[in-house]
Parts: structure tokens; sequence; C-alpha cells
């Protein structure tokens, strides 16, 4: 969701004549849009100011136009106040729905700059009232095949080892005619596939035209009806809102990719509790089934949190059992990392650092061997490969495979935005390489014929 901020912010202040640059040292404005979910993202941000504030300092020695230095996002939004008391150089603080009003936050910046005030920083962390989506500009051309394309944000359901509800605010829904007219432009521009996102994105619940609420089975099927709009995917879902008609949307829209991010952080029911994610592992299988009954080759990705207060060996046990039973596609798995603020910080019986890292290393040991067998398996097989961007080889494209993995084929004929069909040759532990069977972008999709049996 950061990359589609970041894209945004760019986006709003176009008009004022920036355009993104590569080298900080050339820069007149630096964002560091920010993350808090775990220590070592948020203890990142002050280090990387301190290298700013050098260059920022360089500049006005040189007698080069002030460098305006703005921090967005999460670590803004719980530190405020407190980051212009600390590093009293950044000109801007401003949070993850504040951002909409940067324009304005500039024009502050660079009076408080004229006059010298030297502490005139600009504080905007407020969660308004009104959606910054309702102020943002129209998307330009796309650079890419695939986009990124917020639906939803926020989260009421406070999981307590969880920063989210507080940086990013309660749960938000877009109205469906929105993202559709988003969706529109970023295909006019040239995308051929979208990711929704948000940080509970199947807990969408927007309203469309009729006034009625539409869930995130109904926007996906509307979605689908988007010409020239050839892969739809979302991210992250929360098994508590994975519901009938998402179930059958998957089932029925071949748009609609055959990979899940699905998360659910332990398959302790003790501990699942404890993290109060609101379902257990029964609910969790559950929910896995019937959505590879829908769609027989659905491969799945998770998160996982290990070392929560009070997991014990039998507990993280637990969860390698679950790895074992669902069998994963791809994962992330994480330390957990107290946060500041949230219930689990308190509890008792923090499990040491060397235990972590031992259950960590042990864990992923297990996903990796799961994701290896994952892409070795797809040897063999002819699938639809949507490009995305130029390999680092002459006449080399990497694109993706309905599954999300990262494919490398060698090829004059073909451009970064085609669909073609790749027979896989063969398979590395996190891509692999094929060779392009036909060419044909308005041939209409054929998912379904290539469905593994279960
Ligand atoms: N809404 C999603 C997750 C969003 S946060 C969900 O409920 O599944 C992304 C991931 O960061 C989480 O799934 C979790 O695995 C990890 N995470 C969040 N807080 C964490 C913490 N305090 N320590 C370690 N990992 C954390
Ligand atoms: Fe955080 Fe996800 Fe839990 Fe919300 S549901 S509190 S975003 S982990």
């Amino acid at each position: 969701m950061n990359v589609y901020d970041s894209a945004r912010m760019a986006e709003i202040l176009a008009p004022l004549g920036y355009a993104p640059g590569n080298d900080p040292e050339a820069a007149d404005m630096v964002i560091l849009n920010t993350c808090h979910i775990r220590e070592k993202a948020s203890e990142k941000v002050y280090s990387e100011l301190g290298r700013l504030r050098k260059v920022k300092d360089r500049r006005a020695l040189d007698g080069a136009a002030p460098m305006v230095i703005a921090v967005a996002g999460c670590v803004a939004q719980a530190e405020g106040e407190e980051m212009l008391r600390r590093a009293p150089f950044v000109d801007i603080v401003l949070g993850p729905q504040a951002y909409h009003r940067l324009p304005e936050m500039v024009a502050r910046a660079h009076r408080a700059g004229a006059r010298g005030d030297g502490n005139g920083g600009v504080l905007d962390t407020e969660f308004p009232i009104d959606s910054k989506f309702d102020h943002l500009p129209d998307r330009p051309a796309a650079s890419g095949a695939s986009a990124f394309l917020s639906i939803q944000e926020g989260c009421d359901k406070f999981c307590t080892f969880c920063v989210v509800p507080y940086t990013r605010g309660a749960e938000f829904s877009r109205p469906v005619e929105q993202i559709l007219e988003e969706a529109r432009q970023l295909v006019d521009g040239g995308v051929r596939e979208l990711t929704l996102l948000g940080q509970n994105v199947n807990a969408y619940h927007g309203r469309d035209p009729m006034g009625c609420e539409a869930g995130l089975g109904s926007l996906v099927q509307r979605l689908a009806g988007i010409d020239g709009l050839a892969r739809i995917r979302y991210t992250t879902s929360h098994p508590r809102d994975v519901d009938a008609e998402l179930i059958a949307a998957h089932g029925t829209i071949d748009a609609l990719m055959p990979f899940l991010h699905l998360p659910v952080q332990s398959g302790s029911d003790r501990i699942l509790e404890a993290m109060n994610r609101g379902h257990d592992v029964a609910h969790y299988m559950g929910i896995v089934s019937d959505l590879r009954s829908a769609r027989p080759d659905l491969a799945l990705s998770c998160d996982f949190i290990v070392g929560f207060p009070g997991e014990t060996d039998a507990d993280f046990e637990a969860t390698l059992d679950l790895v074992r039973a669902v069998g994963y596609a791809h994962a992330y798995s994480f330390k957990y990392s107290p946060r500041p603020g949230t219930p689990a910080a308190g509890l008792p019986r923090q499990v040491s650092e060397t235990e972590k890292e031992e259950r960590l290393a042990r864990l992923q040991a297990l996903l990796e061997e799961q994701q290896s067998k994952f892409n070795a398996d797809t040897v063999g097989r002819d699938l639809d490969v949507l490009f995305e961007r130029p390999g680092r080889h002459a006449g080399q494209l990497v694109g993706r495979t309905p599954y999300n993995q990262a494919v490398h084929v060698t090829t004059d004929d073909h451009q970064i935005g085609d669909l073609a069909l790749v027979a896989i040759a063969s398979a590395r532990p996190h891509s692999l390489d094929g060779r392009v069977l036909d060419l044909n972008c308005a041939r209409p999709r054929k998912d379904s014929e290539e469905r593994l049996s279960a």
C-alpha cells in the first residue's frame, strides 16, 4: 500500500512541477514513506533521516535550492509532533490519511523556509472526515502492465500485536464507482493486471451507485467487466471476512487469479485467541477447503508470526502442522516484534530472541521447501504469463504466471504488457524459466482448461 500511496503522492505533486527522481542529492524534496508494522522497519526511518540531514546541509552550503524533507506513512502518524522535536530539520510530517493535502503543506513549508523560521515544521496527522480519495487527481498513463489500486483502508479488528488500527485508522471502503473509474483510467493507460489493496481487503463493503453495499466478490465481478483488464488480484485478506460470494467469485471469474494471500499467523488456537484473531484453526482450514473446492488449482500464500508472547514449543509445532496440512506456494514469516501501545507488548512470557530465531529458521526452511516444490511442480506446464519488466540480459523479459511466480523468457517478439502462453522449462527456488509458445493478447483466457485436478 505504501507503493500505491507513494505513486499517488507523486501524482498530486506533479502540477507543482515535481517529478520522481532517483538521486536524493539532486532532489528539491525527499519524502520518506514509512512503515511502522515491525520495529526494524520503523528504526530505519531515523537513520535514513540522519543521512538526509547531511544532504540538506550540504545543499544549503552550496547555495542550492533548499531541500524539503517530508516524512509520510505510519511512523509519521505514530510519532507526530515527537518526530519534529527529534528531527527538527524535517519540514513536513504527514499521516497516511492526509497526503491529499501535500501541496498545501509544501507551500507552508516553503513559506516557513523563506521566513527562516527553522522551527516551522508542518504536521498533519489528522484522520479527516472526508476521504483523501475524493481529492486525488486522475491516474496518468501507466508505466507498467500491473498496478495497485487501494479499495479499502484501515482496520477495526485490533489484533493484539498490530499497530495498523492506530496508524491507518478505522475501516473505510471506497465507493464502487470511484474504484471502477480509477481502474478504467489505469486500463486505458496500459495496465492489464490490477491488485486491489486493503489492510483487510475482503472486509470491503463499498456503496454502489444504487446506494447498496457491495462486497469484494461483487466488486471483482464488476471490475472483470472492464475491457482490456486481464487479471485481478487482491491483498491482504482476513480469514474472518471470506464470505460465500467471494468463494464463488474464485470459481467463476476467470480474471480473478488463482493465487490468494490469506494470513493465519499461527496454527495454535490458544495463540490465535491471545492474538484476538477472531477465528480458530478449524475455521481457517474450512475456508481453505471451500476455496479449493471452488477453484481446485488455487495456490495460497500466508503470513506467520513466531514467538508471540506465551508461544510454547507445542504451539509452534502446531504452526508447522498447519503449514504441512495446507501446503503454501509462498509465505512471509516474522519474529514477533513488540509494538508500542499494542496490548501484546505488555504481556508476560515474552519469548526470547534466540527462541524466536530458532523457530523462524525452522518455519522458513519448511516454507522454502514448499515454495521450491510448488515451483518445480509447474515445470512441464503451459501457463499464461503477463510480461512486466525487462530481464537482466538482452532480449529477456520477466513476467508472472497466474500463481504470481516470476518467469524469465528470452524473446524478441514480445513486449511489456503482452500476455503469452509460456512452456515452463525449469524452476529455481524463487523463479521459473520458460519458452514462449504463442502471443495473442486478445485470446480468451484459458485458465479453466489448465486447472490442476485437486
Ligand atoms: N491485515 C492483515 C495483515 C496486515 S500486517 C491480516 O490481518 O492478516 C502484515 C503482516 O505483518 C501481518 O500479517 C503479520 O504477520 C505481520 N505483523 C504485524 N504486526 C506484527 C508484529 N507486531 N510483529 C511481527 N509481525 C507483525
Ligand atoms: Fe493488524 Fe490485520 Fe489484525 Fe487489522 S486484522 S489488526 S491489520 S493484523
